[in-house]
């Protein structure tokens, strides 16, 4: 196992690199426009506080929009997130051929950890496994929580702790 993360982490060096992200870069990341909402106030249903839509039914275009009161690291993780369920949805992933929630969940969570670590952004990497551990302990959440608890037993939570912390 410690083989195959060394592997992985030496490969990510080659192919990734650790250039400052910022929010433009991460909005240019997005096949479909990014928007910023004061107050986003719809609720998903599971108790969770919205911070990030990936609009693709009813009459609204393809967009993200993204609640503009928060932290430079909250935004460009919500934003990733949201690029992963619109990256599923134009790639035809599983994930949005049927109505369960939480596998579609569980593939946005990992694109961000995917992507946070071949671009090998530490800092930003603590911060969404710190909000993936206290998502998946609150039982409140019937889609999100599971959903982070499934990736947080995954090879790629592994791969993550091995990369933050060395262990
Ligand atoms: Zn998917
Ligand atoms: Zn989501």
């Amino acid at each position: 196992m410690k083989n195959k993360l060394k592997i992985f982490l030496f490969l990510m060096l080659i192919i990734g690199g650790c250039k400052k992200v910022t929010i433009k870069s991460i909005k240019k990341l997005s096949p479909v426009p990014v928007y910023f909402i004061s107050n986003i106030d719809k609720n998903p249903g599971d108790g969770s506080r919205t911070i990030g839509q990936f609009f693709y039914r009813g009459t609204d275009a393809l967009q993200i929009r993204i609640e503009e009161h928060m932290s430079v690291s909250s935004k460009i993780r919500c934003i990733l997130h949201e690029v992963g369920h619109a990256k599923c949805l134009i790639e035809k992933c599983e994930c949005y051929s049927n109505s369960e929630e939480p596998p579609r969940e569980e593939h946005a969570y990992r694109y961000v950890l995917i992507w946070l670590l071949i671009h090998q952004q530490k800092d930003l990497l603590i911060d969404e496994m710190i909000k993936l551990r206290t998502t998946s302990e609150d039982e409140k959440l019937k889609i999100h929580g599971p959903a982070a608890a499934t990736v947080r037993r995954s090879g790629l939570w592994r791969t993550c702790k091995y990369f933050v912390s060395g262990k």
